[in-house]
């Protein structure tokens, strides 16, 4: 167990004891603080130095400990950013320093975070490593525009896609044909600049044009903006709304849950649009 005064923000528990030398690479989560797991916060309260990324929100550093040194590695598309094998020779500078190293990535470490690479690295030099998952964007970003990422009514699957490659081009690695076939739910992360192309690709491959979109932005931020709309019509209203980055697009059905589920608009007082957006009857009768 760490020493008492560290774990005095977490329930009973045994959690385990951060060791110097080591690298815990945590999720963050989509940008509430309080989508941070205990064992995150835990992490937070032992560590030594934090290297996080640009989608971290702030709020979570402030639960360090005081004397704990934080450093920015941000990584943001089209902005000058540190390399990759940069950020991870300093990962493993700090570890021969015998610190703890917490490294503080968005969403889930391993979902489109490079969390992977970053941990392939760190076996290769021969440094210890703790994972700690988070709730990825792609799923918790959802939930909180009232979209459930799978409905029964709807779709047994659900295909996660990154809207750029390496080059920053829509991933060519990506079967287009195949997905508009075969993907019942689709969620696109870093995809604003490549929406238009992505669109038109899954329209060509046979996807109807008046297939539910939504965008949400800035995901569980204050700031949160969803935008709903059409595969045709998505890639012009994301322009006309001047959304950007960070964002989480949903194509399917599901998306119109958000007309009975937006609980976060219900805060405020406001009322469900439609208590039936998939027309499947009000209660069940499947069981
Ligand atoms: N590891 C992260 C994803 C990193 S890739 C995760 O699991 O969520 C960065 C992309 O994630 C962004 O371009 C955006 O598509 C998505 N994203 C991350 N945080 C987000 C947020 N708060 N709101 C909307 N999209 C977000």
């Amino acid at each position: 167990m760490p020493s008492s005064h560290l774990t005095d923000n977490l329930p009973d528990g045994n959690w385990p004891v951060f060791e110097p030398g080591w690298v815990w690479l945590v999720g963050a989560g989509p940008g509430d603080p309080g989508l941070l797991t205990l064992h995150g916060l835990n992490a937070l309260r032992q560590a030594d130095v934090i290297i996080y990324d640009a989608l971290v929100d702030k709020s979570i550093l402030s639960w360090a400990s005081a004397n704990t040194e934080i450093e920015y590695a941000g990584k943001r598309g089209g902005k000058p950013s540190p390399l990759q094998r940069d950020i991870s020779l300093r990962l493993i500078e700090l570890t021969r320093q015998n610190k703890r190293v917490l490294r503080l990535k968005g969403g889930d470490p391993f979902v489109f975070g490079r969390g992977g690479e970053e941990a392939q690295t760190l076996v290769q030099a021969g440094v210890p490593l703790r994972i700690i998952p988070g709730i990825s964007a792609g799923i918790g970003g959802l939930a909180y525009a009232g979209i459930p990422v799978t409905h029964r009514d709807v779709n047994q699957s659900v295909t996660f896609i990154s809207g750029h490659d390496r080059t920053g081009n829509t991933p060519t690695a990506v079967n287009w044909q195949a997905i508009a076939d075969g993907s019942q739910v689709i969620v696109l992360y870093m995809a604003i600049k490549n929406l238009p192309e992505i669109c038109t690709k899954l329209i060509q491959a046979g996807r109807d044009k008046d297939e539910p979109v939504a965008v949400v932005s800035s995901a569980t931020l204050p700031d949160m903006r969803v935008l709903e709309t059409t595969l045709s019509r998505a890639a012009t209203d994301v322009d006309e709304a001047g959304m950007g980055p960070p964002s989480i697009i949903c194509i399917g059905r599901v998306a119109l849950m958000r007309q009975c589920l937006d609980w976060m608009s219900a805060l405020d007082g406001a009322a469900p649009r439609n208590l039936d957006p998939l027309g499947v009857g009000l209660i069940s009768e499947t069981g």
